[in-house]
């Protein structure tokens, strides 16, 4: 046998060997030598994973093979994060959470308003899964002072200064206020965002024990910007818990208050 056919036999048999292992991978697209990190399973090391039809078949030691393959040395491979505290209201504010790893963005906090129209904004491909709570404060300007909300949706710009976030409610926009906040938590929305600390004047101790009663009425979270005091300062904590301890048998409670709180939060 010639030197010649000697290279074409091995190339076959490279070629056959080849073929052998793709027909036997079961796998559509395989990571390769990511550290992988699992918090329900609290694994943390460097792993390959084999994936077919979107699950998680196979997770190796060693290298997998399929027609997709995508090296992760030096990356970390983690099931996607889910962001509680987004103001990404526009596409572009989903593709950088989407680099960030994030692949669910809810904006708890503000919240929308109405929430059958959030996320019309991010088209009909959406980059993540989205989100939101019910936006206390949207009702509260569309009941107080309507004006002001066309103008913030024609213009994008929150001017605080109206009577949304200065003036108290009386019984009667109360009442409305707390009939749109239901007919939203119907909608769809997340529990209730209140962006307490921003309206502290204008919400009071009524207003802010309506919104809490009607979350242990649905049984929903209120996603709560705390009033803020000097830094490490947990009155505004403080208020909140003892309210969520007085209204309702049962009230997850979310405060927005890494800022304020420190090592508190
Ligand atoms: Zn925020």
């Amino acid at each position: 046998m010639t030197s010649q056919k000697l290279v074409s036999v091995v190339a076959a048999l490279g070629l056959l060997a080849s073929l052998f292992v793709d027909a036997a991978t079961p796998y559509d697209l395989v990571i390769n030598n990511g550290r992988v990190i699992d918090p329900e399973s609290q694994l943390d090391a460097v792993r390959s994973l084999g994936i077919r039809e979107g699950k998680i078949m196979m997770i190796s030691d060693e290298p997998l093979k399929a027609e997709r393959s995508i090296d992760a040395t030096g990356l970390i491979v983690s099931p996607g994060f889910i962001n509680l505290h987004s103001h990404s209201v526009a596409e572009l504010g989903y593709r950088l959470e989407l680099l960030d790893g994030v692949t669910t963005a809810l904006e708890l906090e503000a919240g929308g308003f109405p929430i059958a129209r959030f996320g019309h904004q991010l088209g009909n491909a959406p980059l993540t899964h989205f989100g939101a709570s019910v936006g206390h404060a949207w009702i509260r300007m569309q009941v107080v002072d309507p004006e002001a909300l066309s103008e913030l949706a024609r213009s994008g710009r929150l001017d605080m200064s109206g009577p949304t976030f200065t003036q108290p409610a009386n019984p009667e926009e109360l009442a409305q206020i707390r009939a749109l906040i239901e007919q939203e938590l119907v909608a769809g929305g997340l529990g209730i965002g209140l962006l307490l600390d921003y309206m502290t004047r204008a919400v009071t101790e009524a207003e802010r024990d309506m919104i809490f009663s009607v979350a242990a009425r649905y049984g929903v979270p209120v996603f709560v910007h705390v009033r803020r005091g000097v830094d490490g300062d947990p009155a505004g904590l403080d208020e909140v818990i003892a309210v969520a301890e007085r209204v309702g048998p049962y009230l997850p409670l979310e405060c927005e208050c890494d800022e304020w709180c420190g090592s508190l939060a």
